[in-house]
């Protein structure tokens, strides 16, 4: 059977910390500040496979509060969540990112990040989608305070 599961995430845009999304490093005067490496886009990807086989979410796995999740890099977070479905006997069938944000430009990246993202999920780069919007200037990413992350995954898990 199909499932769809749906993450969503944000992190502020401050200066002096790496600017990672998608697990690629951007050049940038301001970067995510957070839990980990703060990459929004994997934290969302995390969620959304967590979603499809109803195993909570990534702050329940990786509590921001243990010491060992500090500065990690995340895509330990989204390698852990495709191996839980692995594990329920399921598989990725497409992922599909969204970043909200006026800076950084992501068109430049897009392609760095669906090669990582693949690399990370273990799946080919024709299954993996990254897109990008800014507010028109509106809100807390239009005033370049933050990024958001909306993600989808489909899955395939066998029917019980
Ligand atoms: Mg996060």
């Amino acid at each position: 059977m199909n499932r769809v599961g749906f993450g969503v995430d944000l992190h502020p845009l401050v200066a002096g910390r790496p600017l990672v999304l998608g697990g690629v490093t951007l050049e940038s005067d301001l970067g995510l500040a957070g839990h980990s490496d703060a990459d929004v886009a994997l934290h969302a990807l995390t969620d959304a496979v967590l979603g499809t086989i109803a195993a909570g979410d990534i702050g329940m796995h990786f509590p921001p509060s243990d010491p060992q999740w500090r500065g990690a890099s995340s895509h330990r977070f989204l390698r852990q969540a495709v191996d839980l479905l692995q594990a329920a006997g399921g598989r990725i069938v497409h992922l599909d990112l969204t970043l909200v944000c006026q800076v950084p430009r992501i068109g430049p990246h897009r392609d760095a990040m669906v090669e990582s993202i693949a690399r990370i999920a273990g799946v080919e780069r024709g299954r993996v989608s990254v897109k990008a919007t800014t507010t028109e200037g509106l809100g807390f990413t239009g005033r370049r305070e933050g990024i958001a992350a909306q993600a989808i995954a489909t899955v395939e898990l066998p029917r019980r």
